[in-house]
């Protein structure tokens, strides 16, 4: 697929690296997406950087193949980021500890990397699509403000977060703020893979809740979308699917005494459950702050794919054109064989 308007022929390769697939897309400069893939992040036996090597030799070919070149790579990554570095501290779903993700890379494929941390970077997606417009249009609408205090919670594999506090996505002392998966919310509760117990993410994640389900006797619903849609008949599902909620309730009304965010937003592919996640977390939370106001709590419109976007973001640097980035990311990748709704 060639769009010959561009004066400038380039793309960059942005990859987002889940605990259950590694999504890759090459983007042009107007956030036209001209290639996209996909894999399982472990793919018999290989490991989480082997399936980042294919997906992005494979873009940097068809990219080619259309008359593009390469410009950079965007990565998001799960776990502790350094982006001075590049390097990932540690990703325990990922089995990295000190892993040098961007030097590895610019020494493989001799381009500029740009290395983000996963909720950080859906972060960024979601704050450059507001700016572009929520209604659609890239023309003449106005950044909603409520998104320079607020807290993007990805929910996929894992449950992470990214904190927007007077317009500054908080990074913590040690590049780690926003680890919302690993906050305890059961004392001695069920075991994390992080070796905790109790954590959000041991009862939250699209893993956990169809893991538990099965521990609980669920035998109906195979995957985390069929426990959402089975509340009304299966009650291992609504058990399991109250936990999850009240385990994140928990935590988000916690962060919301602490920050007072305006807004929080739930996105990555358990967001795709919609108002039977979204309406009672927004009622628990209220819940749980009897005493004070509770934030605007969205659905994020990017879901899956807000990573995605941010690496591409990320990847351009500071060359992305206009606001009407994101959006046309977002357009490209929602239409397609491979819509927005694949999780
Ligand atoms: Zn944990």
């Amino acid at each position: 697929m060639i769009h010959p308007h561009h004066s400038a022929l380039e793309v960059v390769i942005a990859i987002d690296i889940g605990g259950t697939t590694v999504k890759g897309a090459a983007v042009d400069t107007a956030g036209t997406v001209v290639a996209r893939q996909t894999t399982a992040t472990f793919d018999s036996g290989r490991d989480a950087y082997a399936s980042v090597l294919t997906i992005a030799g494979e873009l940097i070919e068809q990219a080619t193949a259309a008359g593009f070149t390469t410009a950079g790579i965007g990565i998001a990554s799960p776990g502790l980021v350094d982006p001075e570095s590049g390097a990932v501290r540690f990703a325990a779903n990922l089995g990295w500890d000190d892993f040098p993700l961007r030097s590895l890379l610019e020494a493989e494929f001799a381009v500029v990397v740009s290395v983000g941390h996963d909720a950080r970077t859906a972060a960024v997606a979601e704050r450059a699509t507001r700016g572009a417009g929520a209604s659609g249009t890239d023309q003449g609408a106005s950044y909603d403000v409520a998104y320079d205090n607020a807290l993007i919670v990805p929910i996929g594999t894992g449950v992470s977060s990214a904190v927007v506090s007077g317009g500054v996505l908080i990074e913590g002392a040690t590049g780690a703020a926003g680890e919302l998966g690993h906050m305890q919310v059961v004392p001695n509760g069920v075991l994390c893979t992080c070796g905790q117990r109790g954590c959000i993410e041991a009862y939250a994640s699209g893993t956990t809740i169809l893991q538990r389900y099965r521990e609980h006797g669920g035998t109906v619903a195979s995957s985390t979308r069929a426990i959402a849609s089975a509340l009304d008949t299966d009650p291992v599902a609504a058990r399991v699917w109250a936990d999850a909620v009240d385990a994140l309730s928990v935590g988000l009304a916690g962060i919301t005494a602490v920050l007072d965010p305006a807004v929080i937003v739930i996105g990555g592919g358990v967001s795709a459950a919609g108002d039977i996640l979204i309406v009672p977390l927004r009622e628990a939370i209220a819940a749980r702050l009897g005493w004070r106001s509770t934030p605007r709590i969205e659905q994020s419109e990017l879901g899956a794919v807000g990573g995605l976007i941010g690496a591409a973001i990320i990847g351009w640097a500071d060359r992305v054109p206009d606001a009407g980035f994101a959006r046309q990311t977002l357009r490209s990748l929602s239409s397609g064989p491979q819509g927005a709704a694949d999780a």
